[in-house]
């Protein structure tokens, strides 16, 4: 089991909201100090930085414009600085994060860090993990990690908010209005899509919101620390989020908790079943600890969904922009693609974005597994 006091580990910055929140129902009145900014960041507004970034740990540069070649060199000196910083961390051993299972095989090392396979659900898993109290501290020291495509570095707002405006039309399918809160929201690309139908709020242990999304609430920390209050939120949305969290079944236990009966989950997360996984984990760039923790395989989702408390709806393909491919993006190609890529995640051939539903029962998580 996880111990006490890493789940109940508090950080110092944690608890402060970009906005004070006026709801109806107070969550939480404490108004934040000003994330300070760096004179860089004043002069380039699109970065959301935190308080300890310095200049050396400025974001990577972003853009569409940008070689994927630069995106891999700097994922390398990623790579070498996580393992040394990770290397000093205090560690907590945890079983699968999706079935609770405590039997596994390793099957690769990524960064220092052994990711293994539960033998029960064949989720792979970083089982031996910082202690959730130092995670933010990776976040803060790489904060183009917080919304950015991990494993890419490849973070273009431009295509983000493609992404989201997908995301967006699949969403209408099961809601249109309420209240919308987006967990690890990142720099705000589905806050700002869906604050057009929704009342949104956004959480992220590192916010880094760009300048059209700087009116949003957003709570600054973990979602288990936000303490909204029970039934509060019509959808929830996750996307690129689970794998990062210290406790998935916690945090999903929480979600049940503050959305109304019945009321929608939309998320994505990496796909162990999907054929490029498959393919090669030795080169599936996913695999990056301590940034990414949990990689689920379907059967793992299943499981968790029916012990959290949840009803599978649906899943379709990420709906990604196809920016590799430049003179498609004006042609719409994604959409005329998008049966068959919808086709091929269902198969379990690409990731996928799901939609659960919350059921009615409670959740059979206890809050402080
Ligand atoms: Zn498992």
């Amino acid at each position: 089991m996880i111990r006490q006091e890493a789940t109940r580990a508090r950080r110092p910055e944690a608890g402060s909201w970009t906005h004070l929140i006026s709801c109806g129902t107070p969550v939480r009145t404490i108004v934040s100090a000003p994330i300070k900014a760096l004179p860089e960041a004043q002069a380039n507004p699109s970065f959301h930085l935190s308080a300890h970034t310095t200049r050396e740990e400025m974001p990577f540069r972003t853009g569409s414009r940008r070689k994927r070649s630069e995106a891999l060199v700097d994922m390398a000196r990623l790579g070498d600085e996580l393992v040394r910083i990770a290397s000093q961390m205090p560690v907590h051993e945890v079983p699968c994060p999706a079935c609770g299972n405590g039997v596994f095989d390793e099957i690769v090392v990524r960064n220092g860090f052994p990711v293994v396979r539960c033998r029960s659900c064949r989720c792979l898993f970083v089982r031996t993990r910082p202690a959730e109290d130092r995670l933010v501290g990776i976040y803060e020291r790489f904060p183009q990690l917080s919304g950015g495509r991990e494993g890419q570095l490849m973070d273009d707002p431009v295509e983000g908010l493609l992404e989201a405006e997908y995301r967006l039309r699949r969403l209408r399918e099961f809601a249109t209005a309420g209240r919308l809160l987006d967990v690890g929201c990142g720099r705000g690309d589905f806050l700002l899509a869906a604050s057009r139908d929704f009342d949104v709020f956004g959480v992220d242990l590192v916010p880094r919101l760009r300048p059209d999304a700087q009116m949003f609430k957003v709570f600054h920390g973990r979602l288990e620390d936000a303490a909204f209050p029970d039934g509060f939120f019509d959808v929830v949305s996750a996307v690129e989020t689970l794998e990062h969290l210290f406790n998935p079944r916690r945090t999903l236990g929480v979600i049940h908790r503050i959305l109304k009966p019945r009321g929608i989950l939309l998320f994505q997360t990496g796909d162990v079943d999907s054929i490029r996984a498959r393919l090669n984990l030795k080169t599936w760039t996913y695999l990056q600890p301590p940034v990414h923790l949990n990689f689920f395989s379907r059967e793992g989702l299943r499981r968790l969904a029916l012990e959290v408390g949840f009803e599978p709806m649906k899943s379709w393909s990420f709906g990604r922009a196809p920016t590799r491919f430049p003179i498609l993006r004006h042609l719409g190609p994604t959409e005329v693609l998008r049966p068959a890529l919808d086709l091929a995640a269902r198969a379990g051939l690409l990731g996928a974005m799901h939609v659960w539903r919350r059921r009615e029962e409670e959740c059979r998580v206890p809050p402080a597994c």
